[in-house]
């Protein structure tokens, strides 16, 4: 179902950009997410959403980003994609994104989308605009495989469309890459799967792959994911139980060793495990005579 509410505010902020994306204010337009990951951290008690299929659209959030952003003091990279996909089916019709998008252009902030989306492209000329201060996509991606894909992942667009977008964006000039999180335990944690990412990322033009090796299992997160495992993957819940019992994260098997042949296929592709981060434009340096 698809409600429309009025919200109060629209970027978060946080004290300092975050270590691993670089984000300095978060955004997001809509609420829940139809792509219905199985594994969605957003399905946690702490963030308050009760039915996690409605959609709620923000209507006003375009009048308050433009009333937030001019008073934002610092210049910070602005994320979007954290709880809900920006990129969502809603978006092809609603366009928030794409308005935002502008926005962000005009009042000439960085900006950071993560998505799972190849509708993303719609937005390239918005995005190379921003680009000229500062804007990376990151394409969420935890399985080479479609078919696996489309059991973890059921709302979301192919595995295969997510890597064509990237590749597109990237031949665009744009900077891209590849968010491996989560690997799910006993599901996606083979070394195969992992160097075929990579690969594959790289032939894409990716430029950096940033991974984490398990997953955050919490109260309602972890309650629909053992109910879709019994679905769709019969007998894994028990193994789950059995090595995580009542754990807040899973990870993934032979951690270290993923990790390890990760650095190295990234070493040998030449990708990036790191993505570089905005830095603001030293100030000019004043005439000497
Ligand atoms: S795309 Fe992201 S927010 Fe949407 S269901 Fe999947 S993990 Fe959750």
């Amino acid at each position: 179902m698809i409600r429309e509410v009025t919200a109060k505010t629209l970027l978060s902020s946080a004290k300092r950009p975050d270590p691993w994306f670089g984000i300095k204010y978060t955004m997001n337009l809509y609420r829940g997410c139809p792509h219905q990951c199985i594994y969605c951290d957003s399905r946690s008690e702490c963030y308050q959403i009760e039915n996690f299929t409605d959609v709620l659209v923000k209507v006003n959030a375009i009048d308050l980003l433009k009333k937030e952003l001019p008073r934002k003091r610092v210049i910070g990279t602005i994320g979007t994609g954290s709880m809900s996909d920006p990129y969502q089916p809603v978006e092809a019709a609603r366009r928030l994104t794409a308005q935002a998008l502008e926005v962000i252009a005009e009042q000439r902030f960085p900006l950071h989308a993560l998505t799972k989306s190849d509708l993303v492209v719609r937005d390239l000329d918005t995005l190379q605009h921003i680009a000229q201060v500062y804007a990376a996509v990151s394409f969420t991606i935890t399985t080479a495989d479609d078919e696996l894909g489309r059991k973890v992942e059921p709302g979301a667009p192919l595995v295969s469309r997510r890597f064509a977008a990237l590749r597109k964006l990237a031949e665009a000039g744009l900077l891209t890459g590849v968010l491996m999180m989560p690997i799910l335990p006993f599901i996606e944690d083979q070394p195969e799967n992992i160097t075929a990412l990579v690969a594959r990322a790289k032939a894409c033009g990716a430029t950096y792959i940033l991974a984490s090796f398990g997953m955050t299992l919490r109260d309602r997160q972890r309650v629909y994911y053992y109910t879709q495992l019994d679905r769709l993957f019969p007998g894994l819940r028990r193994q789950y139980e059995q090595q995580f019992g009542a754990r807040y994260s899973a990870t993934a098997r032979a951690a270290k060793r993923l990790e390890q042949i990760f650095t190295e296929a990234c070493e040998h592709h030449g990708l990036a495990t790191r993505m570089p981060f905005y830095e603001p434009a030293p100030p000019l340096q004043p005439a000497l005579f």
